[in-house]
């Protein structure tokens, strides 16, 4: 499988302060990766790194061939990059409409010149059902999990090749985490590449191929899912269990 995203001796900085050191990985065409290690690992960084977020930061990020390491945001956005914050930044103002026309981008087609899926509210609609019935609803007066999809649907809505999921999971009702781990299957299945972070083995294996696992912003493991869920050592020493 040829690499969609692949980031190496990735390093970055707050400040004085390094927090990641020398990571390297790799995401394929049509794959689920999850990047797992506990609070603090270094997860929502290497992702805002890659996103061209943090700027004291060194490595090499590549996207479809393409050296990014060096853009802006909204330039490695339209390459086609999705990225879901952990923190939602869902306009309380605004309704569910509304925000997703903020995240409206034009269609796009992977390198060989397969079309991307194609978001429309509709089919967002069809793939959440929740937010179909609370279309004028403003984003202040959602729930949380409710806010999560809304989160994910306007990352769609840029008909991104490859998405950031940064811990979908975290902090939303069970029944959300199911439906969230449904939506990742179906967006799998549309030829959607998906980088997830995630710190708890028990969502990341529903829908991860493969795994990496950080712990003080360097990788210390890497293998299938299948390897994770039978290597009881590194889910002791790296993750929550
Ligand atoms: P979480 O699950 O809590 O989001 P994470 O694995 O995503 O964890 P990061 O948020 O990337 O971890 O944090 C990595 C390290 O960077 C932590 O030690 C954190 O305290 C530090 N850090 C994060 N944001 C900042 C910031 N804006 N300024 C300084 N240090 C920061």
């Amino acid at each position: 499988m040829s690499a969609m995203l692949s980031v190496e001796n990735l390093g970055a900085w707050y400040g004085a302060a390094r927090i990641l050191y020398d990571i390297a990985f790799e995401v394929g065409r049509g794959e689920v990766v999850a990047l797992m290690g506990r609070n603090g690992a270094g997860k929502t960084t290497t992702m805002k790194t890659i996103m061209g977020l943090i700027p004291e930061r060194q490595g090499t990020v590549r996207f479809n061939g393409d050296d990014i390491s060096r853009l802006r945001p909204f330039e490695i956005a339209r390459r086609g990059l999705g990225f879901t914050p952990e923190d939602r930044r869902i306009f309380a103002d605004l309704t569910v409409l509304e925000n997703l026309d903020i995240g409206r981008q034009p269609p796009r087609s992977f390198p060989d010149g397969t079309p991307a899926p194609a978001w429309t509210p509709d089919r967002l609609f069809s793939l959440f059902p929740n937010l179909g019935e609370m279309p004028n609803r403003p984003g202040g007066r959602m729930s949380g999990g409710e806010q999560q999809m809304l989160t994910v649907a306007r990352t769609l809505m840029g008909n991104p090749l490859l998405v950031l999921l940064d811990e979908p999971s975290e902090g939303v009702a069970p029944l959300i985490v199911e439906q969230m781990a449904n939506t990742i299957i179906e967006l799998k299945k549309e030829g959607l590449s998906i980088l997830l972070s995630e710190q708890n083995i028990h969502f990341a294996k529903l829908v991860s191929d493969r795994v990496y696992v950080l712990e003080k912003g360097q990788i210390h493991w890497q293998g299938s899912m299948a390897e994770l869920e039978a290597n009881q050592d590194v889910q002791k020493a790296y993750l929550t269990v």
